[in-house]
């Protein structure tokens, strides 16, 4: 339990919320691209699963930050891989956070419009929606790929901005992606807040540059009214 809360919440009107690493656990799609998809391209191509890791490698970082990072046709293209079927596989992984149905609550309750706003693919976000029913708790549930641009451009902010009514100064912005909340931070958002702990598996990773949360529901006795 904290002493003081990480956001100043009577500031906060609006809640713009990522998905993956901030409301599920990173775990399902860590395993997804780096375990399961290179298994699948080493039986396809008759290569080692560690050659098709490194092949992953090098494909995810060439389109880091990009619409394609994120979408399963470019991927599904790419790769001769039935890209939502393999997700199918290991859809028990895709998990809640264990803070995530409190914090939204809390959220909805005090009054606030809660959004989410992921570059998750319409399909993924779909499966998703369907294991979690996260769409019981969020008023609003955009893909960026519904504007063509990922959170990582200016040009979503805007775009955003154009669709949805918020005031940059009373919004929150939570997201576990250090570089989109900079991009956050260039647009005008002038609440930010990381995630300590996106993936169940890891670490605490130490986030400096930002307030950083571990549990949200440290925050809950800060938001309700
Ligand atoms: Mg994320």
């Amino acid at each position: 339990m904290y002493s003081n809360p990480l956001v100043p919440w009577h500031e906060i009107e609006t809640v713009l919320l990522d998905m993956d690493g901030t409301l599920l656990d990173l775990y399902f799609d860590s395993y997804f691209w780096l375990e399961l998809i290179p298994q699948k391209i080493a039986a396809q191509k008759g290569q080692s699963v560690s050659e098709a890791k490194a092949f992953m490698d090098t494909e995810l970082t060439r389109v880091a930050g990009t619409l394609q990072w994120y979408c399963l046709d470019y991927w599904q293209a790419l790769l001769g891989l039935d890209i939502m079927s393999a997700k199918r596989e290991i859809q028990h992984l895709i998990q809640m956070r264990p803070d995530t149905i409190p914090f939204l609550d809390a959220l909805r309750d005090s009054g606030k419009d809660v959004i989410l706003v992921t570059n998750a693919h319409r399909g993924g976000l779909s499966l998703k929606v369907e294991l979690t029913a996260l769409d019981q708790h969020i008023t609003r549930l955009i893909s960026t790929h519904d504007y063509g641009v990922t959170k990582e451009s200016q040009a979503l902010w805007q775009a955003l901005h154009q669709d949805v009514d918020f005031n940059p100064q009373t919004t929150l912005f939570v997201d576990d992606s250090i570089p989109i909340l900079h991009a956050a931070k260039t647009y005008g958002i002038k609440h930010l807040l990381c995630v300590e702990n996106p993936d169940s598996k890891k670490p605490n990773r130490g986030v400096t540059e930002f307030p950083s949360i571990i549990d949200y529901r440290d925050e809950i006795p800060f938001i309700i009214k």
